[in-house]
């Protein structure tokens, strides 16, 4: 009995968290240059991986937030319901803004929301991630039509022919073809940031706001970015 008490409580020791600080302050936030913004999601993912997040009470951090918002990145990714950017980066309120959508693709408002991120309210980074075994990428190699999300699916169509070379009709898409469309998606998606907005093209070019693309494995928990 007394072996287990003992083995119980070294357990408890063993896995007792690092508590997360209450928010990201806005000195923090001008002290991120884009480079260290991308060091600190990187820092998150492996303690995500490694199964050690911080400890987070949501209720201080809710407190402590509810005045004012200094996220230092907006991170597109898909809405996939094991993908939470705050849960695989192990981020806290007010760290980052999050943007998700079917297979994480670009639109007008979303754009616009990465302006109002960036040039608004001093996010240092733009993240792009989208993840292996992607549903939304299946239904555009299966060509899926249904109501709105047929328009979706088109937008993911470019990245099967930068893909495959070409767009048949019902790509029988295996599990390294997927992931290879998920791939071109996001380098894709990162080439529209910078053609189709003026505002962003800007920052980025100016070294304001780097821009980054990765893929989340769905297996390891481990988002590997592109690193060119
Ligand atoms: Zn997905």
């Amino acid at each position: 009995m007394t072996a287990i008490l003992a083995l119980f409580s070294t357990g408890c020791q063993a896995t007792k968290p690092t508590a997360a600080p209450a928010a990201f302050t806005q000195a923090q936030q001008a002290a991120t240059s884009p480079t260290a913004a991308l060091a600190r999601l990187k820092e998150g993912n492996a303690r995500y991986v490694e199964g050690r997040p911080l400890g987070h009470d949501w209720a201080k951090a809710r407190a402590a937030t509810a005045g004012g918002q200094y996220p230092y990145a907006i991170i597109l990714s898909c809405v996939d319901s094991r993908t939470a950017s705050e849960i695989i980066f192990d981020q806290g309120f007010g760290e980052v803004f999050n943007a998700r959508v079917a297979g994480n693709v670009l639109d007008e408002d979303l754009l616009g929301s990465m302006e109002f991120a960036c040039k608004l309210a001093g996010a240092r980074l733009i993240a792009v991630v989208g993840h292996t075994q992607c549903g939304a990428i299946k239904g555009a190699c299966a060509g899926a039509q249904l109501g709105h999300l047929t328009g979706l699916l088109e937008k993911i169509r470019p990245a099967i022919q930068a893909a495959t070379g070409s767009q048949p009709a019902n790509l029988p898409a295996n599990a390294a073809l997927l992931d290879e469309i998920a791939k071109q998606n996001v380098r894709l998606v990162l080439e529209q940031i910078r053609v189709r907005s003026a505002v962003l093209s800007e920052l980025i070019q100016n070294g304001q706001v780097g821009l980054v693309g990765g893929i989340y494995d769905l297996k390891s928990g481990k988002v590997s970015f592109f690193e060119n």
